[in-house]
């Protein structure tokens, strides 16, 4: 009768032991398949972010495009092409009134500008935001420094493009030679640099621009009225009006006739542009 019943007993242990174990197998069993689940899931949100980003992208680009075939339209439908350029600044003076009346127009620019201060920071932050193109006129607009030797010229693009890069993040490569690559007066300095200059820079990976209308600013045109008629009277039917003006220190005879030469241009049929990378140059003959 005991041996009985310390039989049944065992079998009593063993089977609950089995039941137990049949327990943990289960416990363990259900864990795994909660943990792929969670994987699964966590796999299928990283695919589906994937995807989003690359949609994403895939609109910006398609935008991107859309914008691009339409400015092209615009000028193939266009009288011409307008570029409009200011060289020397900025400054506090004449660069705040420049933008205000190309703000106010909604004309995009070039400014090719030289090494400035802590003021001059916040002009060329500003001319970033509303979406014009900083170029590099050079850090010295001294021809006896600029000229004095092919490496001193290339330098003072480098070190200009070090500088905006610090305020914008952008390092331009769009480049203006102070006085223009045709200048003559570099000669007084070292005989034949532009000539070594232009293809230098070209080399670097600079690319230089000229001017096909001269407003005269920084010369011969002394009043608002003869930067205007300089400018209006030499429009062409072209996509290369490339204007050359100034935004140097108390220049208001181009801050007098900006917003006239836009209303005219714009009257007239043509679109104004900024420069960029994929505009085709606009260059002198070199005389030096
Ligand atoms: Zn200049």
């Amino acid at each position: 009768m005991l041996k009985r019943r310390k039989r049944y007993n065992q079998r009593y242990i063993l089977l609950a032991l089995l039941a137990i174990i049949i327990i943990i197998l289960l416990i363990f069993l259900i864990v795994v398949k909660v943990n792929k689940n969670k994987e699964r899931k966590i796999e299928e949100a990283r695919q589906a972010e994937i995807e989003r980003i690359r949609l994403e992208e895939e609109k910006k680009q398609e935008e991107i495009r859309l914008a691009k075939q339409k400015e092209k339209e615009e000028e193939d439908n266009a009288t011409g092409v307008i570029y409009l350029t200011f060289d020397d600044g900025p400054t506090t003076t004449t660069t705040p009134k420049i933008l205000d009346i190309l703000d106010e127009k909604g004309v995009k620019a070039t400014f090719f500008v030289l090494h400035y201060d802590e003021k001059g920071e916040e002009l060329i932050k500003r001319e970033q935001e509303s979406g014009h193109t900083i170029a590099l006129h050079g850090y010295s607009h001294e021809y006896k420094d600029v000229y004095s030797s092919p490496d001193a010229c290339i330098e003072s693009f480098k070190k200009l493009q070090e500088q905006v890069y610090e305020t914008t993040g952008i390092k331009p490569n769009i480049i203006r030679f102070p006085g223009g690559s045709s200048n003559t007066i570099s000669r007084k300095y070292y005989d034949g640099i532009m000539t070594e200059v232009t293809q230098r820079a070209l080399n670097e990976g600079f690319s230089y621009f000229d001017w096909s209308i001269d407003s005269g600013d920084s010369g011969g045109a002394k009043t608002s009225d003869k930067v205007y008629s300089n400018v209006i009277s030499n429009l062409r039917a072209s996509k290369k009006n490339v204007v050359l003006m100034h935004d140097f220190s108390g220049n208001n005879k181009t801050v007098g006739a900006l917003a006239g030469i836009i209303d005219y241009a714009k009257e007239n049929g043509y679109v104004f542009r900024r420069i960029t990378d994929e505009t085709e140059p606009i260059r002198h003959k070199v005389n030096n």
